[in-house]
């Protein structure tokens, strides 16, 4: 199949009107940073920031017509107020300000005029869920361990205050962050990766009932109090579900892009759509759906059981214009080795379940790189 050209995908989105200015996208210059890599495009739809929330369908429209196009594979559209955004504070990934909402939820930790929240980390992966218990947590680790396979540097933030589970699932339970310089803390290292989680700061047996306002304070503190070095991506366990702590975080992290882990049940009452709509609602790129415990392999005959049915995510994905990025089986090795601190991505690199973290990794890395670069592109103008 021919290779689409930057020319096709301008045509495309010159057919895509811009709902309150009466215009298409391209002649009115919103259009930016556009990127293909072999059948994958990206690009940025430039809004003010306080018409972003209401956009979404102007965003979808635009995917939807460059992924019309013969040859494209797949579409990454992100709305972004870069051209609002307070200039000179010299933080590339400061999309929070395309936010909109972001600074109206401040409660005295605006970062907006201070210094990046952390400025060695170049890129923010979510990884988030509709509902608890669908292995958000056992993915993050898995995908964490699956991009640093690929050579990359890589942290680790567990932000699930309701049930930190990254120290077990790295073998660091009860480790004690110290601080060399009396203000930041060390990461905690395993395998590789630098690890930051409440459960080091919080004893396991003791449930820390957390009000919204004081979850987000405690969580950006400890972000920001981190020594992460220069990482080239932090992996987030968030705290699953979308209720209002998910949001604000999305709000006030600079995040780069989202996943989301989702279970064939779970697509199916459309928990997984609730937890999409929230990255989008605050411009947040979703970089695709994996869908977890996916079908049971059965550890003694190799059997596949497809308990709650297949492929609803790939079908799900398509529908809600998302990449379906892969899916993992039910089968309890990956619990075994999650529970045991040995994640199997690093305790059976050979095996097929880490090979298909890993290429949920690259794929995963691929969109952030597409991402990024159509963000720090120049701006398109008609010719
Ligand atoms: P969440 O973070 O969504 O609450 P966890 O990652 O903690 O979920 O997973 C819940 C439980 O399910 C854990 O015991 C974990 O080991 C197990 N689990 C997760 N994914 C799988 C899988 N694909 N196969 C088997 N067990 C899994």
């Amino acid at each position: 199949m021919a290779e689409v050209t930057e020319k096709d995908v301008l045509r495309a989105l010159a057919g895509v009107a811009d709902p309150d200015r009466k215009k298409d996208i391209v002649s009115l210059g919103m259009v930016s940073g556009l990127t293909l890599k072999g059948g994958h495009v990206a690009f940025a739809i430039e809004v003010d920031a306080e018409r972003g929330p209401h956009l979404e369908p102007l965003r979808k429209a635009a995917e939807k017509a460059v992924d019309a196009l013969p040859g494209v594979l797949t579409v990454s559209a992100v709305l972004t107020a870069e051209r609002n955004a307070h200039a000179g504070h010299g933080h590339e990934h400061g999309h929070e300000h395309g936010h909109g909402q972001g600074h109206e939820h401040g409660h005295g930790h605006g970062h907006g005029e201070e210094a990046p929240l952390m400025p060695g980390v170049k890129t923010i992966i979510a990884v988030a869920s509709g509902k608890g218990g669908v292995g958000k947590s056992t993915t993050a680790v898995n995908l964490a361990l699956a991009l640093k396979s690929l050579g990359l540097s890589v942290g680790m933030f567990d932000a699930d205050i309701f049930g930190p589970s990254q120290p077990r699932m790295l073998g660091v339970s009860g480790a004690q962050p110290v601080s060399i310089d009396g203000q930041n803390m060390e990461p905690i290292e395993a395998y590789g990766l630098k690890v930051m989680s409440i459960g080091f700061l919080v004893p396991e047996d003791s449930p820390v009932v957390w009000r919204g306002p004081m979850v987000m304070g405690a969580l950006e503190q400890m972000m920001r109090q981190v020594n992460w070095g220069e990482l080239d991506v932090l992996v987030v366990d968030m705290p699953p579900g979308t209720g209002d702590t998910q949001l604000t975080m999305t709000q006030r992290v600079p995040l780069t892009g989202a996943v989301i882990v989702s279970t064939p049940q779970d697509i199916a009452l459309l928990d997984a759509r609730k937890g999409l709509n929230m990255f989008r609602q605050v411009n947040v790129p979703v970089l695709g759906i994996i869908e977890n415990m996916s079908y049971y392999s059965c550890p003694n005959c190799g059997h596949e059981a497809h308990i709650f049915g297949h492929g609803g995510a790939k079908f799900e994905a398509v529908r809600l214009s998302t990449d379906f990025l892969g899916e993992l089986p039910l089968d309890i090795v990956i619990r075994t080795t999650s529970d045991d601190g040995r994640p199997i991505v690093v305790s059976q690199p050979e095996s097929p379940h880490a090979a298909a973290y890993k290429a949920i990794a690259a794929k995963v890395w691929d969109k952030v790189q597409l991402l990024q670069s159509s963000k720090k592109a120049p701006k398109i103008v008609m010719q």
